[in-house]
């Protein structure tokens, strides 16, 4: 079994593979090692991938993209409404509020949710990555933007189930990278010195991230992060695209505005120009045949010019740029290297701000496509025991501050910060209520979020009872970012406790170290008591799916009586029950999931047989032109059969030929094979009769005699 790492880009997708020998890119089904992150349906099929993307100004209402950017959203959310002006599919509100992208699909009305269009990209993924590697592919681990919220985590990870992927770990893009240069490092400083402090920077189509880490041999850890979710190379192509309008309108009275599929094609052309211009500070034409009203048009454009038509892009990265330094607390001078990667870093005007903000240039060891693929199937190989790789140690950072409230019981202040903003991740934090009832607890992002709901979830604990003395009960929470990136309230027990002899207790005094049953090692404990709750700290080493059963644990307490001079130690009995919660967060329900993927199934059926049919048609055809050609004066087949009968199989062929494109153009599978086999029964014998004559002794000697 193979482990893979897949980058979803907004533009476009790359896949590695972790093999012993190292870590190689797969390439797709055009031998192309990065795949347009495009989805597209026609009367018969789906089409994925490169081939989405070449059919896209043709089949534009039905070829969607950019939809990373719709995941987990509402259809009513400014972001959304902003991203629908730029796409030329529809887009509309379903009915819980929900994003639906309708197509036509089959020749019908579909309206699909960009969490299931993702999952058509990922089976793509999948695919290819089956066929390279000539193995099933389960276990991944997938890249998501640093940046991401709650919602947006849980809609990929809905797409990844949809497409019957086991995500081990959603991995933020930057931290991917920042893998991918750690682990190849032999000069890292060693564990007790000061670490190395490096800034990745990576400006991609949408969006431009970047993260500050620290590196020690063998770990690293991300000590924050800063991010612009609205601003990357696409920013650029729309502000080169719109001057180009204004330039048609002007001098050709031509206004691209006003034709989707002419400002699609001028966005295309643009993003060439502006490549180019990466490499070329000369004036660079701009040429587009029969752009509009059957006219070409053309103009030019220097870097220099662009530079100032994108002024505010720029900024926004100085911005940016300048945000890591403020977050993370480094001055330039402690940072040892600026790591770049992404598609749009490649501008020199990145890179003259990123040179400008941290006096240095930035560097290009890794590589600028692939690194964060590379990064996710490293990850991915660690996490899972089909592969070994060399241990590296990665300590995530949450980007936003999260907030706990609860309904306030005796006097509690109801709401606390769990984690700040960068707080380490994985982690977990045991919070510890004193209720006779049931009660429910909500967390936001306390922080200003890219998203217009701060709220991630509502978690009731359910079960809860006073003691039979009519007394409150310890309720422990264990509030965690988990693997994903995702803040969840993952479990919620209740401790009973028995003493074997009757002692004065006092639980309210109770030391607040003391071990929680089904904590795992390593264990920080703060032990501070806030507002009723005393609070423990879990980094988590990475994997979900610890265990919570009720068990009886035989612990020797400090317990302190009311005369502190009796203090001593006394065995006792604590019972760990869980309680059931009851949870509103982000994501798909499982009958939901359910239906998703009975779906995907039959759209993989269907686009098999699809590919079935035309492989038919396909190979009918090519039987049709071989044997005709060979059948011709002078070439191989002519002389091993008589003259009538080869006129006659020749006419069959030209009548065959006449029938595809024909009525034979739209057949089901069985047709064309059946024309085949007829066909064959007739050309087969002959190419037979040419084989034997070539195996016999000296054959062709007697054959270039013959003609
Ligand atoms: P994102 O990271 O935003 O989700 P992505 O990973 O798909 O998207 P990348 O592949 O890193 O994005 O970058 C694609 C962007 O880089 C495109 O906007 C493309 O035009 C731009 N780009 C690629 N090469 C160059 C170049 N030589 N000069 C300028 N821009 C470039
Ligand atoms: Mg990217």
């Amino acid at each position: 079994m193979s482990v893979i790492g897949i980058d979803f880009g907004n533009e476009s997708c790359y896949v590695a593979v972790a093999k012993a020998g190292g870590i190689e890119t797969i390439t797709n089904d055009y031998s192309l090692r990065g795949t347009p992150s495009c989805v597209a349906f026609s009367p018969k099929n789906r089409i994925l991938g490169v081939a989405a993307k070449n059919q896209m100004v043709t089949n534009m209402k039905n070829t969607v993209f950019g939809f990373k950017r719709l995941l987990g959203r509402k259809f009513s959310d400014p972001h959304v409404q902003k991203e629908l002006k730029h796409f030329p599919f529809k887009v509309e509100q379903r009915p819980d509020g929900g994003i639906g992208i309708r197509v036509n699909y089959l020749g019908e009305d579909n309206v699909f949710s960009p969490e299931q269009i993702t999952a058509m990209l990922f089976t793509k993924l999948k695919d290819c990555a089956t066929t390279a590697l000539q193995t099933q592919i389960n276990d991944c681990v997938i890249s998501v933007p640093s940046y991401f919220t709650n919602a947006e985590r849980s809609a990929l990870l809905d797409a990844a189930a949809i497409a019957g992927l086991n995500v081990l770990r959603l991995m933020n893009e930057t931290t991917a990278t920042a893998l991918a240069y750690g682990i190849y490092k032999q000069d890292l400083p060693a564990p007790e010195d000061k670490p190395r402090n490096v800034v990745f920077v990576d400006f991609g189509h949408s969006a431009l991230q970047v993260a500050a880490c620290a590196f020690n041999k063998g770990k690293l850890r991300v000590l924050a992060t800063s991010s612009d979710p609205n601003c990357g190379g696409r920013d650029i192509d729309m502000a080169l695209a719109e001057y180009f309008c204004q330039d048609f309108v002007s001098r050709l009275k031509l206004d691209a505005r006003k034709n989707q599929r002419a400002f699609l094609r001028l966005l295309q052309e643009v993003e060439k120009l502006k490549k180019q211009m990466s490499a070329n500070s000369t004036r660079l034409p701009l040429n587009i045949e029969c752009f509009m009203e059957e006219r070409d048009v053309s103009g030019d454009m220097q870097r220099q010019q662009m530079e100032q038509i994108c002024a505010d892009t720029f900024n926004r990265v100085e911005r940016t740029l300048r945000g890591i330094l403020h977050n993370a607390k480094l001055r330039p001078e402690d940072i040892h290297s600026v790591e770049i990667v992404g598609g749009s870093t490649r501008i020199p005007a990145v890179k003259a701000l990123i040179e400008q903000v941290f006096g240095k240039q930035g560097s290009t060891t890794l590589n600028q496509d692939e690194a964060v693929s590379r990064g996710c199937a490293l990850q991915c190989a660690m996490l899972s025991p089909a592969v070994r790789v060399r241990e590296f140690s990665v300590a995530d950072a949450q980007p936003y501050g999260v907030r706990l409230a609860w309904d306030a019981a005796r006097g509690e202040d109801g709401d606390m910060e769990v984690f700040p903003a960068f707080h380490a991740a994985p982690f977990s934090k045991m919070l510890t209520f004193y209720r006779r009832e049931p009660f429910s607890v909500s967390a936001y992002y306390s922080d200003q979020v890219p998203y217009p709901d701060t709220l991630i979830g509502q978690w009731n604990i359910k079960d809860v009872q006073p003691t039979a003395e009519g007394e409150s009960q310890k309720v422990k929470l264990k509030v965690r970012v988990n693997i994903h990136g995702i803040i969840t309230v993952a479990s919620a027990s209740l401790l009973e406790k028995k003493q074997d002899s009757a002692q004065n207790e006092n639980v309210e005094m109770e030391n607040a170290n003391e071990n929680v049953q089904g904590q795992e090692a390593p264990m920080e404990t703060n032990g501070q008591e806030q507002n009723g709750l005393d609070n423990q700290e879990v980094r988590e080493g990475g994997g979900e799916g610890e265990q919570h059963k009720q068990t009886w644990t035989q612990r020797v307490g400090q317990w302190f009586s009311g005369d502190k001079s009796k203090d001593k130690a006394k065995k006792v009995l604590v019972k760990t029950i869980e309680l059931p919660i009851e949870s509103r967060t982000h994501g798909f329900a499982q009958h939901e999931l359910n239906t998703y993927m009975e779906q995907e199934g039959k759209m993989q059926a269907q686009d098999r047989q699809e590919k079935e049919r035309a492989d038919a048609r396909n190979a009918l055809e090519e039987y049709v032109y071989e044997l005709r050609g060979k059948l011709s004066e002078g070439e191989v087949l002519h002389d091993f059969v008589a003259e009538d009968q080869r006129n006659k199989l020749v006419n069959t062929l030209d009548a065959l030929e006449q029938w595809l494109y024909d009525e034979g153009e739209d057949q089901n599978r069985q047709v064309y094979s059946d024309k085949l086999s007829e066909l064959k029964t007739e050309g087969e014998p002959i190419k037979q009769r040419r084989l034997e004559f070539e195996l016999r002794p000296g054959a062709m000697d007697d054959f270039a005699l013959a003609i």
